[in-house]
């Protein structure tokens, strides 16, 4: 069987019976921040859920032109941040598929992976809600899993768009106000950049590995 992630690779092997509730929070985490992790763990405890799997994204159909660090590094930095928190890990099936990254096929290769009583729960930001219609299988995307769509500072989430998101596929849409931290991976890049402090804007180790090596200096 392929390998999803280190912690988590065995869930829902024991009681066929009992539901396992499997988040699922994908980005291209460049780097990972307090954002992410905060609201990671808010859905977790919010939906019940019994781990939370971070996925950074391979090439990203929607990001080709933009300058993204090496994969490898956004890997470790998530692999960094998520040490600390038993319900956390990070998987490298995006990094490691071939071509572009859909969350489609992300979600089918989990539901290939593991037993049908692990649910999955696909969280991301309000604003990346917005466009997922328009990503590729929407509509089956929808059937893999739950999602939950979180408040991210900036980004408010009009009835309109709701409704809009209602009206093209049959997804399963719960929303979740977090506690509003104003921070995104261009910011901290920006300040890394311009020689500003990024301690606690993300774990300590992440922001060492940051200094180390130099990156986004
Ligand atoms: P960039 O500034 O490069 O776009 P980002 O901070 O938006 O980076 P991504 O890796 O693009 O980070 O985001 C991954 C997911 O995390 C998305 O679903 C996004 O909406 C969500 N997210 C990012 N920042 C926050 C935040 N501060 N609070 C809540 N959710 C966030
Ligand atoms: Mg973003």
């Amino acid at each position: 069987m392929s390998i999803i992630c280190e912690r988590f690779d065995s869930l829902g092997l024991g009681d066929p019976s009992a539901t396992v509730r499997l988040g699922i929070m994908g980005g291209t985490f460049d780097p990972i921040h307090i954002g992410h992790l905060a609201c990671a763990e808010q859905a977790r405890v919010a939906h019940g859920l019994d781990a939370v799997v971070f996925i950074p994204t391979g090439v990203q159909p929607f990001k080709r032109d933009k300058k993204v660090t090496d994969a490898a590094m956004r890997f470790e930095m998530c692999r960094l941040a998520c040490a600390s928190n038993p319900h956390f890990d990070v998987s490298s099936i995006e990094i490691d598929r071939e071509g572009e990254t859909y969350t489609v096929d992300t979600l089918r290769q989990l539901r290939a992976h593991y037993p049908d009583n692990v649910h999955f729960y696909f969280i991301t930001g309000a604003d990346a809600m917005l466009s997922i219609v328009k990503w590729r299988d929407s509509a089956l995307i929808a059937d893999l899993a739950h999602l939950i769509a979180v408040t991210r500072p900036g980004y408010v989430m009009t009835d309109e768009a709701k409704e809009e998101l209602a009206a093209h596929a049959d997804f399963d849409v719960s929303y979740l106000e977090t506690t509003a931290l104003s921070v995104s991976s261009s910011m901290l890049r920006e300040w890394v950049g311009c020689g500003k402090s990024i301690r606690y804007l993300t774990s300590l180790a992440v922001h060492d590995y940051i200094l180390a090596r130099g990156l986004y200096a």
